[in-house]
């Protein structure tokens, strides 16, 4: 993909803050990060998003993941952090390639989860069936 700029960074086109390589993956610091040393963990292939990526690249992602989190959280001192792989524009994603935020967090960062509702049981049930079916 010519024009996509998780691609360039991967081909080395454009620099980027690169903390960690392996034949399948690079891991980068975001631009714009939520707190210092927020990661991007990026498939070397080109994938638009998670549900088109294969399990293979998936599974490496993660348990890579695991490893580089753990460094990241110790280098910038955090007291945890969050994983979250954007998917469709709804849900905040703006680089169709894939790719995992690693965010580490600060018990006084100041950040507030995402707000929660309360749903009556039928709409569960509900929910719950329909994603049943399709499982
Ligand atoms: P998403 O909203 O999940 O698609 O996230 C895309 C992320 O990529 C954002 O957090 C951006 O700050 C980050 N980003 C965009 N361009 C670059 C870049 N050239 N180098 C590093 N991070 C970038
Ligand atoms: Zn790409």
């Amino acid at each position: 993909m010519n024009d996509c700029i998780f691609c360039k960074i991967v081909n080395k086109q454009i620099p980027a803050y690169f903390v960690y390589e392996n034949d399948n993956i690079v891991a980068f610091l975001d631009i714009n990060p939520v707190n210092p040393g927020h990661t991007l963990v990026v498939p070397k292939e080109h994938h638009i998003d998670l549900l088109e990526t294969p399990d293979e690249v998936l599974s490496d992602m993660l348990t890579r993941t695991k490893k580089i989190a753990a460094a990241v959280i110790k280098a910038v001192k955090a007291d945890g952090f969050n994983v979250g792989i954007n998917t469709k524009p709804a849900a905040g994603q703006v680089i169709f390639h894939t790719h995992l935020h690693i965010i580490p967090r600060f018990s006084t960062d100041g950040l507030k989860h995402w707000p929660s509702k309360k749903l009556e049981r039928p709409e569960m049930d509900k929910v719950r069936e329909a994603v049943k079916k399709l499982l």
